[in-house]
């Protein structure tokens, strides 16, 4: 009786945060906000923060923590956002994208950086933009091969990029597909499909409009911790000024 009160005055409580989300500024923004986002997160009670392929801990909040590498600047910017996150003791995560936009970044300018943050406790896996393709099957096994060429490793985890509308039938029919035999491949796990995982509220800097990106209050006043929930916290370091 006293939990479900508890749950319901946290529930209110969400909801009348999230009413208040509002645009606070334009890419790029200050790494300074990063930091004290984090530091603002670490100061609430009975939220955890979770490795990625962590299941959500019963009880409290449970964070996640995930960085998409889709453009050669997102990959320059990395290691200043990684060495934060090492810095405040958080499990962050990597993901990295074979096929950006601009061609120009290239995952042998990732090999130090996976090897390095790797030994230091943070996830490195795969960003996947191969539901786009005609047999997105195959573009996926090339992208694996393409992965353990370079890293001498299978990745183990697997996210996949956001195109909005362009391909949304497309991607959500080989998410479906996916979440099914994501073993077979060879991942441990993806948070891809709500079978997977699911989010109750996404921090993130890559809100879009006619002007460009821009980030939300949230990042200022984070969510508050809503118990047996998950939350996760998605970057894209080229919209940092590092
Ligand atoms: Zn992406």
């Amino acid at each position: 009786m006293l939990a479900k009160l508890y749950r319901r005055v946290r529930e209110n409580r969400f909801r009348q945060w999230s009413s208040g989300v509002a645009e606070l500024g334009r890419a790029p923004y200050s790494i300074l906000l990063y930091r004290q986002y984090l530091q603002a997160v670490a100061r609430q009670r009975d939220c955890v923060w979770l490795p990625f392929e962590a299941k959500p801990r019963p009880g409290v909040t449970s964070l996640y923590h995930r960085h998409d590498i889709d453009t050669a600047a997102c990959l320059r910017n990395l290691p200043a956002l990684l060495s934060i996150d090492c810095e405040l003791g958080i499990p962050s995560s990597v993901f990295l994208r074979p096929d950006d936009e601009e061609g120009t970044a290239k995952w042998a300018d990732a090999v130090a950086v996976k090897r390095e943050y790797e030994s230091r406790g943070i996830a490195v896996g795969l960003h996947t933009m191969s539901y786009a393709y005609d047999d997105p099957s195959a573009r996926l096994n090339f992208e694996i091969a393409k992965f353990e060429t370079t890293f001498g490793n299978t990745p183990r985890y697997i996210t996949f990029h956001g195109t909005g509308n362009k391909y949304a039938a497309k991607r959500y029919a080989f998410q479906t597909e996916l979440a099914e035999k994501i073993h077979q491949f060879g991942f441990v796990f993806g948070d891809f499909s709500s079978g997977l995982r699911s989010y109750h509220y996404e921090v993130t800097d890559c809100h879009l409009d006619a002007a460009g990106r821009f980030c939300k209050t949230d990042l200022i006043d984070p969510p508050p911790p809503m118990t047996d929930c998950s939350y996760i916290f998605l970057t894209h370091p080229c919209y940092w000024r590092v």
